[in-house]
C-alpha cells in the first residue's frame, strides 16, 4: 500500500462523522491552535519544502491529524495553502485523489 493509500484509508472511520463535529475537535484539540492563541501564527508560506518542514514540526504531536485532514478534504478538497493534517498542499492533493475514489465507493482495499 502506498503512502497515499495508507493515509486515505486511515480516514475511513471518520466518513460518517458530521462536519461540525470534526471541526469542533480540530479547533479544540489541534496542536497548532495553541500556537495561534499564543499570538504566534505559524508562518505557512505555500512553499512546498518549508511547509513540509513546518508540518513535521508543528503537527508531529497533534492528536487530531486525521480529523484535520478529513475536514480539509471536505471543505476544499486538499486545495488550501499551508499545512493541514500534517501534510503540505502537494502531499494533500495526492492523498485527496485517493480519498475521493474511496468515498465514491471505489477502492476499499
Ligand atoms: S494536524 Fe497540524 S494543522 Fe491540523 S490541527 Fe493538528 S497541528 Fe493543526
Amino acid at each position: 500500500m502506498t503512502f497515499e493509500e495508507q493515509t486515505a484509508a486511515a480516514l475511513d472511520p471518520l466518513a460518517q462523522v458530521p462536519d461540525e463535529v470534526l471541526w469542533d475537535v480540530v479547533t479544540r484539540d489541534g496542536a497548532c491552535m495553541s500556537v495561534y492563541t499564543d499570538g504566534q501564527a505559524p508562518d505557512f508560506t505555500g512553499d512546498v519544502l518549508s511547509d513540509r518542514e513546518l508540518a513535521a514540526r508543528i503537527c508531529a504531536g497533534c492528536l487530531v491529524r486525521n480529523e484535520c485532514l478529513e475536514s480539509e478534504f471536505r471543505l476544499v478538497g486538499g486545495a488550501s495553502l499551508g499545512v493541514w493534517g500534517a501534510l503540505n498542499v502537494e502531499d494533500r492533493q495526492a492523498v485527496y485523489a485517493v480519498w475521493l475514489v474511496r468515498r465514491l465507493g471505489g477502492d476499499q482495499g
